[in-house]
């Protein structure tokens, strides 16, 4: 058993790396334990949208592979509309999360990363946390901070987040000849409802490299058969020189559950903190994991009893209008796609603002 430590992290995906920066920042003594060995793969399309706003504690100028200003919006191939995005930037997820974690060890000495350190139990006490690895080793520390993702074994111990509404997705990693490289790469593709509840896109990535996903809102769809007519429709025959293809789930922001306990906060997806009509996570782990490591450094300064505050920052910061959106937007996806389309895509309504008009939430 170590020493009582001030704080564990579970993960070291952007929602875990961020905490640990925070913790570090403020002299907290940290023990990040990451399942992987690190670059791990991690299926996603990399899209950040603002990230140049985000107060990121890294340099990732070097870590973007592509950046585009307007993305190609189609209702299943057709009806195509053009949109400016302001700044969306891609990344290659092993690259961008292997760098903030590393910066956060480098910076702060008193953040020590474990790799292969798959977390198996969590016990929360009143004197404070324990955890132990499938490997036997036993960790003790004040507070957690879960960043495990959406299969979150620390959420799964503590009765925390259960049955998450989970959306089906495939990521696949494409070589792809200069033509179909031109053609892509000046724009981000949204190809909605080509497939049933979800949509398709194709992301540019470093030259002659795209991304292409698909997500559909129905855990039961048949996914991979859906990727591969998508790629059939949207690439010439012979285009696409190599693939790499991987299924993986997103789940999807649905209600106001606890995500905070006196010593524990859930982060990223652990805490289902996405998005829930386009299935965006990479900015809300990273604001979320900033603001688990705030609240958990503010307990071992003195200036908070609890971590509970975690619950209404993450809250008043994005997750009530992911609520709102789930309440008022996804039903009308799901059973009106037509609709969808057709006023908030081609007709231009903002469905944030319906949301929060609804959810009466209006600055
Ligand atoms: C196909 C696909 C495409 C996507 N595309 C986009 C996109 O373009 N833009 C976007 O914003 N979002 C996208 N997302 C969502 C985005 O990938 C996630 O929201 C984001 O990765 C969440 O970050 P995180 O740090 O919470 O979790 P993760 O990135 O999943 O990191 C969790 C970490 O915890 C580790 N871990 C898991 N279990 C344990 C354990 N028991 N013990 C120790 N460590 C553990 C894992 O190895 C992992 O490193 C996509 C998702 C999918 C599936």
């Amino acid at each position: 058993m170590s020493p009582q430590l001030d704080a564990i992290v579970v993960g070291a995906g952007p929602a875990g790396a961020m905490a640990a920066h925070r913790l570090g920042a403020a002299g907290a003594q940290v023990r990040v334990l990451e399942a992987a060995e690190l670059p791990r793969t991690k299926p996603c399309g990399g899209g950040i949208l603002g990230l140049s706003r985000l107060p990121l504690p890294v340099d990732i100028v070097d870590l973007v592979d592509a950046q585009v200003g307007r993305c190609l919006r189609l209702y299943d191939h057709q009806r195509p509309v053009w949109q400016p995005v302001g700044d969306l930037t891609f990344v290659d997820r092993a690259a961008f999360d292997l760098q903030l974690i590393d910066s956060a060890c480098s910076r702060y000495p008193s953040v020590v990363l474990e790799t292969g350190a798959r977390v198996r139990e969590v016990d929360v006490q009143e004197t404070g946390v324990r955890v132990r690895t499938e490997c036997g080793r036993a960790f003790r520390s004040k507070f957690l901070v879960a960043a495990d993702g959406v299969y979150s074994r620390t959420a799964r111990c503590l009765g925390l987040n259960r049955r998450p509404l989970v959306a089906a997705a495939m990521d696949v990693e494409m070589e792809v000849t200069p033509e179909a490289w031109q053609r892509e790469s000046a724009q981000a593709t949204f190809n909605h409802f080509c497939i049933a509840d979800g949509y398709a896109w194709i992301f540019p990535k470093r030259p002659g490299r795209l991304s292409c996903g698909i997500g559909s809102w129905r855990r039961r769809h048949r996914v991979p058969a859906a990727m591969g007519e998508f790629l059939a429709r949207s690439f010439r025959p012979g285009e696409i020189l190599q693939q790499t293809k991987l299924g993986y789930p997103i789940p999807l922001y649905r209600d106001q559950r606890p995500i905070a306990t006196a010593r524990v906060c859930l982060a990223g997806d652990a805490a289902s903190l996405v998005e829930p009509v386009m299935g965006e996570g990479i900015r809300f782990a990273l604001i979320s994991g900033d603001l688990a490591g705030r609240a958990v450094a503010d307990c071992l300064a003195g200036h908070a009893t609890d971590c509970l505050p975690y619950q209404k920052a993450v809250q008043d910061r994005f997750a009530n209008s992911f609520f709102d959106l789930s309440r008022f937007i996804l039903p009308v996806l799901l059973q009106a796609p037509e609709t969808f389309y057709r006023k908030f895509i081609e007709g231009g309504a903002n469905y944030h603002r319906l949301a929060a008009a609804l959810g009466s939430r209006l600055d």
